[in-house]
């Protein structure tokens, strides 16, 4: 068909740029130092941004994995086939370690610089981050098992992804999931039925679970009912003989969000497994891998937001609406403004979380304190807060960001998952309480870390006196009032102290300043009160191609 119009005031495809090109981020690499890991993040960004990547991206979620229960015999197998570009992103991770390397880096800030690269990575594909998350996350709930990380940790820190069903240790490099939520219930995880009977060399598990993500791996962190209560057990997909392992794959959920990675429900039938710390202490074992979960919880929440409102900054600079640019239509600046400003400040909190996090595997025991409480006060907030934006910056490509080849849809249905996993709201704002009440020298470690912001600002001041005012009558009802008042304060000490004068003063000004409803600041993004300098602030995030 001839062309019947010419095709003009559309955005060019934004490809080819530097995820890592992000003030934020590249400010708090070196802040929790691992400004060593510059160069790599900064070529781990420009991979990203590629449309080789963004491609690899889109393939693995139009083509998602697809389970093979048996072979054309009616031979049990349970094998997930993954499309091409699935293994290409996974590759990539692998390589890079961000599944892994820093437990076998002893460098200061390494575990800030897998942060980092995970956080640029992860905007080629939310879904592959999942396997590579809870690799990382595993090591120090193994470690409660020496000889089984002797085994093998070297193998889950190893840089090669090496793909398929075969005897853990025969095999170059080792990915691990965890399987701990059963029908019955996820939170509540003592409810568990899967049991666990001891036998020569180990245990044999019989039972279920609802929810088992990654179901390729190698290696799974199971919860079972053992004589003793519940444990935790290492069980591996294959067993050392090479025949395969009691974990029947039953089904693949049809999710919501991403369609790249894969998640079964599981039937184990006198399954190998080898416990992992005591028997009967199987939550307090399997806390530690969730709490690196958490962490990436965070991470994939700011990297979902910083994808969502570069695409949105990029189009509105583009595109003009009764003659002139929507970035500089006043009303789209407060809103482009006003997402720019979430996504910041949930970067600075996630990598402080990361510079916690390297500092209290190092034994800093403030930091470990500090970290107690500020993840899980964090991973409420960030998390509840991420539907609304990614919703927001897809309406700000009208029509166009409701299209999936605009990646925006991807970004949307992807945003509810990390308040579900790990600690559904409800849950992570409940344990924020815990953590405070049960433990002086958590809120301690808190209180310190914000009262170095003491005196920057008065709002932040008299914000963080409410917050104290909170404490003293904490109640579970009132849970997450608690956790997104500490959450917005830590997030507008880091901005205080270390963001961007304009945009520290706009979250300020939006978030704490004692001056809610409508005409302070709304209860939508866009409703910035006056005086911001909107324009400063959206250029933060226009990606330079
Ligand atoms: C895509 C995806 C992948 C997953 N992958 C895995 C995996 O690999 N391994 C795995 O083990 N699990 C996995 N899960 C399961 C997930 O961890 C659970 O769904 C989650 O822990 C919640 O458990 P549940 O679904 O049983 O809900 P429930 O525990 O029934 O919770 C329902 C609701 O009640 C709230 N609630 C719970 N307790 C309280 C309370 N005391 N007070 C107030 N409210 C409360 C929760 O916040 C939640 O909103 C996955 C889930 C999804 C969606």
């Amino acid at each position: 068909m001839p062309p019947t119009h010419e095709v003009f005031n559309q955005s060019p495809v934004l490809t080819g740029y530097d995820v890592a090109d992000d003030p934020a981020l590249l400010s708090a690499l070196h802040r929790e130092g691992a400004g060593w890991a510059a160069d790599g993040v900064r070529a781990l960004g420009r991979l990203a941004g590629s449309a080789r990547a963004q491609e690899q991206g889109r393939q693995a979620n139009e083509n998602p994995p697809v389970l093979r229960t048996h072979d054309r015999f009616g031979h049990r197998i349970d094998e997930v086939e993954f499309h091409p570009a699935w293994h290409e992103l996974m590759t990539v991770a692998v390589q890079h370690g961000l599944h892994a390397a820093p437990w076998r880096d002893g460098r200061p800030g390494a575990h800030v610089a897998r942060a980092a690269g995970f956080y640029v990575w992860s905007a080629a594909d939310a879904g592959h981050s999942c396997p590579i998350s809870m690799t990382y996350a595993i090591v120090p709930a193994l470690r409660h098992a020496p000889d089984l990380a002797q085994r093998f940790e070297p193998l889950l820190a190893a840089q090669d992804y090496d793909f398929g069903l075969r005897p853990p240790e025969t095999k170059r490099g080792l990915l691990a999931g965890m399987s701990m939520t059963e029908k019955q219930g996820g939170s509540d995880v003592r409810a568990n039925t899967t049991r666990a009977v001891p036998a020569d060399g180990g245990y044999l598990l019989t039972g279920h679970k609802w929810f088992t993500s990654a179901p390729m791996g190698d290696l799974f962190m199971v919860l079972a009912q053992a004589p003793c209560g519940l444990s935790c057990f290492l069980l591996p997909r294959v067993r050392p003989d090479g025949s395969r392992n009691g974990m029947h794959l039953q089904r693949l959920k049809d999710k919501l969000g991403n369609r790249s990675n894969a998640s079964a429900e599981v039937e184990y039938d006198n399954a190998l497994a080898w416990l992992v710390g005591e028997e009967g202490r199987g939550v307090r074992t399997i806390i530690e891998m969730v709490n690196m979960t958490r962490l990436d919880c965070v991470l994939g929440t700011a990297t979902g937001m910083r994808a969502a409102v570069t695409l949105a900054a990029h189009h509105a600079s583009y595109r003009t609406v009764f003659g002139r640019k929507l970035a500089d239509q006043p009303l789209m600046a407060s809103v482009l403004a006003d997402l720019v400003i979430e996504s910041e400040a949930t970067t600075m909190a996630a990598f402080r979380l990361a510079g916690a996090t390297d500092r209290a595997v190092r034994g800093d025991q403030a930091e470990a304190a500090f970290r107690r409480l500020a993840l899980a006060a964090t991973k409420y907030w960030v998390c509840k807060r991420a539907p609304g934006h990614a919703a927001e910056a897809l309406e700000c490509l009208g029509g166009n960001g409701y299209v999936e080849e605009s990646g925006m849809p991807r970004l949307y249905r992807e945003a509810p998952l990390a308040s579900i996993w790990e600690g559904s709201g409800n849950v992570a704002a409940l344990d924020a309480l815990r953590a405070l009440t049960r433990q002086p020298e958590v809120a301690e470690a808190f209180f310190a870390e914000l009262g170095q912001a003491a005196g920057a600002d008065r709002r932040l001041d008299q914000a963080v006196a409410r917050l104290r005012k909170e404490l003293s009558d904490p109640s579970e009802a009132r849970a997450r009032q608690l956790a997104e008042g500490l959450a917005l304060a830590l997030q507008g000490a880091l901005l205080v102290r270390h963001g961007d004068p304009a945009v520290a003063d706009a979250f300020v000004a939006s978030r704490l300043a004692d001056s809610g409803g409508p005409w302070g600041w709304g209860h939508a993004f866009g409703t910035l009160p006056t005086g911001i300098d909107t324009a400063a602030i959206i250029s933060r995030a226009l990606p330079a191609m």
